[in-house]
């Protein structure tokens, strides 16, 4: 599919797991891709090299987009290096799960940095070049815990209620100049954040789940690639649940 040829996208936590997919999907539809990475290089280039050796276009730039500082150079170096910026899917996060009594205020200062500051921080920069280009899309990678709660992740939780908030008002902002504005929510998806977590509940999540089964990065990465697309120009201020009909 060549729907993004001409495009460049910019994904945050591209290094691993979902973000990784969402690469790889972009790519693959014809984008160039900035993969973004904080702490993990070589996944990073692992992820560039697959997207290269297909003959695709990416490059794999550091930054902890928690910090409004590197999130700006990030966004800024994205643009310098392909010329453009089209899309950007916040997709970084991370979780400090604990009953809120347990819980440590650093662990809640973190896991909101992370996951919706940075959003945040990359939006407002990049939504300055999209203006300038009359259009763009931001993409936010929330969950399902952000829309029904859950217990023991009441800062991740929180923060992910607190993307959709933003989606929501960026979509109300950004929308007369042409930039769409949309969340997609997965349900559970084994990666490296949820693997002891699944482990431990995979017979009540499918319980849980209509389609009884979990889901995978690639489910996440079809639908962002669709929202990043042109077909999806009259679609903003959404939150598609990628979780298998869970939170119904
Ligand atoms: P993951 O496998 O743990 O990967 C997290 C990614 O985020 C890594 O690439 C990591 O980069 C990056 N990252 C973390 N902190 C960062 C920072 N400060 N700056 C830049 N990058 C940072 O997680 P995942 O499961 O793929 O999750 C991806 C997104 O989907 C997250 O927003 C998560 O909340 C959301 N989500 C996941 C699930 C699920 O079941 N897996 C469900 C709902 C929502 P480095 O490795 O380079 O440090």
């Amino acid at each position: 599919m060549t729907r993004l040829t001409g495009k460049v996208a910019l994904v945050t936590g591209a290094s691993r797991g979902i973000g990784a997919a969402i690469a790889r999907r972009l790519a693959a539809e014809g984008a160039a891709v900035v993969v973004n990475y904080h702490r993990s290089p070589e996944a990073a280039e692992q992820v560039v090299a697959a997207i290269t050796g297909c003959g695709g276009q990416a490059v794999a730039v550091q930054a902890d987009v928690s910090r409004l500082d590197q999130a700006t150079e990030l966004v800024k170096a994205a643009q310098k290096q392909f010329g453009r910026l089209d899309i950007l899917v916040n997709n970084a996060g991370t979780t400090r799960d604990n009953v809120i009594m347990m819980m440590k205020e650093e662990d809640w200062d973190i896991v909101l940095a992370t996951n919706l500051k940075s959003a945040w921080n990359c939006a407002k920069v990049a939504s300055r070049i999209m203006l300038k280009q009359n259009g763009g899309r931001i993409i936010n990678i929330t969950s399902v815990a952000g829309i029904a709660g859950n217990a023991g992740q009441s800062n991740y939780a929180a923060a992910k209620a607190g993307m959709i908030g933003l989606t929501k008002s960026l979509a109300k902002e950004l929308g007369p100049r042409g930039i769409t504005v949309n969340a997609v929510a997965p349900g559970f998806v084994p990666t490296d954040l949820t693997q002891s977590l699944i482990e431990q509940m995979k017979e009540t999540i499918l319980e849980h789940t209509p389609l009884r089964r979990l889901g995978m990065p690639e489910d996440v990465a079809a639908v962002v690639a669709f929202l990043a697309s042109d077909e999806a120009g009259f679609i903003t201020g959404q939150v598609i649940a990628v979780d298998g009909g869970m939170v119904l």
